[in-house]
């Protein structure tokens, strides 16, 4: 992918960060079970959460793919 910042031609960094349907699925969790522990699997879960891509280089957010 090429950065838009420092123009150069980059492999951009993915980060995970929880998103709004971790919280939701983490509320679906507490709200079925009650049991404490199982709502904190989906922070655990990166499927669940947001992809952040950065330019490794220049740290610049090259975008956020959000899962809802
Ligand atoms: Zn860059």
């Amino acid at each position: 992918i090429a950065c838009p910042n420092c123009h150069q031609i980059v492999l951009s960094k993915v980060d995970y960060s929880a998103g709004l349907l971790t919280y939701l699925f983490c509320g679906g969790l507490f709200f079925c079970g009650f049991v404490l522990g199982c709502c904190l699997i989906p922070f655990c879960v990166d499927r669940l959460k947001d992809a952040k891509h950065t330019c490794p280089v220049c740290k610049t957010v090259l975008g956020v793919y959000k899962r809802l």
